[in-house]
C-alpha cells in the first residue's frame, strides 16, 4: 500500500451548504421519512429506500456500504410505525453491485423483483451477494404489497442497459438511480453512464412523473424537480459549449505535425476540443453543484457526450467524395 501526505492532495472549492444531508448516527447512516410508510437510508455517498407495510418490508436497493445499516434503519422504522420488519421483497434498481451488493444479507425467502435485463446481467455476473431477481418484467410491474403501490418502468438503456424508474404515485416520490445526484455533478465519464442519450433524456423523462421527493442513489440528501432542473442545464450547457468548441478548434496544426501517427493527431485535436468546452462550464456551476471545480469529472462528462454527438448522431461526419 503507499500513503500519500494529506499535504501534497489537491484542495477543492467547499461543498455548497445546500448540496449537503442530515447529519449521520453513530452507526454511520442517517434514515428518514420520504412520506408516510416510504423511509429513505443513506451513509452520505449511497442511498437506499424501503416501504414498511402491513404484509412486510420492501427494500429498493441494498448497496454494501450501507451493509447491515439497512437491516438497522428498518428495524427502528418498523418499530415507529409498529409493523413487521420482516423483508419481503428486495426491488433492483438495476444489476451494478454498488447499489444491489448486500443483497444476500436478506435471506433465501424474499423475493426479488428486476427488469428481465438485470436478471440476464447478474446470471452473468454470478455474484452470490446479488442474486438474480427470479420476477422480472419488460416494460412496467406494478407491486402491490399491504394497500401500497409501487410502479416500476423501464424507458430503455441509460445509465446501465437495465436501469429502471420506481415511482411511488401515493408517496409522491421517484427512484431513479445514478443519473443525477442531487446538488452534485455527476462523476467521470456522465456518471459512469453506459447509454449517452438514453442518460441525457432520462431526467426529461422523470419529469414527466408526477412526484415531489427524487431518490437519486447517491450523497447524502434527497433531491427536488429543481435539483432534475439543474442537473438538466448543467448537461445542456456542455452540449452547447462541446458544439461550440467542435466548431472553432482546427484540426490542421495536429495532422502537420503528427504525420503518419494519425491517433497522436486525433489525441491532440480531441484534447484541445474537450478542454475548450469543458473550462465555461466548470467555471459556471463552481460554488452551484458540489464538486464543479474537480475538472476531470465535467472532462471526461464532456468528452463521452462530444463522443455520443459524433457517433450516435453523427455530427461532424463528412462522407469522402
Ligand atoms: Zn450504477
Amino acid at each position: 500500500m503507499t500513503t500519500q501526505a494529506t499535504s501534497s492532495l489537491p484542495d477543492y472549492a467547499p461543498v455548497p451548504e445546500s448540496s449537503l444531508g442530515p447529519a449521520l448516527n453513530e452507526h454511520g447512516y442517517h434514515f428518514g421519512r420520504v412520506e408516510r410508510n416510504l423511509f429513505w437510508v443513506t451513509d452520505g455517498t449511497y442511498q437506499s429506500a424501503f416501504l414498511a407495510t402491513g404484509d412486510g418490508v420492501v427494500l429498493f436497493d441494498a448497496p454494501p456500504t450501507i451493509g447491515h445499516n439497512l437491516r438497522r434503519a428498518v428495524d427502528a422504522a418498523t418499530a415507529e410505525e409498529g409493523t413487521t420488519s420482516t423483508v419481503t421483497h428486495i426491488v433492483y434498481s438495476h444489476h451494478h453491485a454498488d447499489h444491489s451488493g448486500a443483497a444476500n444479507l436478506f435471506g433465501d425467502d424474499v423475493i426479488r423483483i428486476g427488469h428481465e435485463e438485470t436478471r440476464r446481467l447478474l446470471l452473468r455476473d454470478n455474484d452470490p451477494t446479488r442474486p438474480a431477481p427470479e420476477v422480472t418484467f419488460s416494460d412496467t410491474y406494478t407491486l402491490r404489497i399491504g394497500g401500497e403501490r409501487v410502479e416500476l418502468a423501464f424507458h430503455g438503456p441509460n445509465h446501465s442497459p437495465d436501469n429502471i424508474f420506481i415511482h411511488f404515485p401515493d408517496h409522491a416520490a421517484l427512484m431513479l438511480i445514478d443519473i443525477v445526484n442531487s446538488g452534485w455533478v455527476p462523476i467521470y465519464n456522465c456518471n459512469l453512464s453506459e447509454d449517452i442519450p438514453g442518460y441525457i433524456d432520462a431526467p426529461a423523462t422523470a419529469l414527466t412523473y408526477p412526484w415531489k421527493t427524487y431518490i437519486g442513489g447517491h450523497l447524502g440528501r434527497l433531491g427536488t424537480r429543481d435539483d432534475i432542473e439543474l442537473h438538466q442545464q448543467y448537461i445542456n450547457d456542455i452540449v452547447e459549449s462541446s458544439k461550440e468548441a467542435l466548431g472553432k478548434v482546427d484540426p490542421t496544426p495536429y495532422y502537420l505535425k503528427y504525420g503518419t501517427n494519425v491517433w497522436a493527431a486525433v489525441k491532440g485535436y480531441l484534447d484541445e476540443v474537450t478542454e475548450l468546452a469543458t473550462k465555461p462550464v466548470v467555471a459556471k456551476y463552481t460554488g452551484v453543484l458540489a464538486s464543479a471545480d474537480i475538472e476531470e469529472f465535467t472532462y471526461s462528462t464532456t468528452f463521452m457526450i462530444m463522443q455520443s454527438m459524433r457517433l450516435d448522431l453523427g455530427a461532424g461526419s463528412q462522407v469522402h467524395p
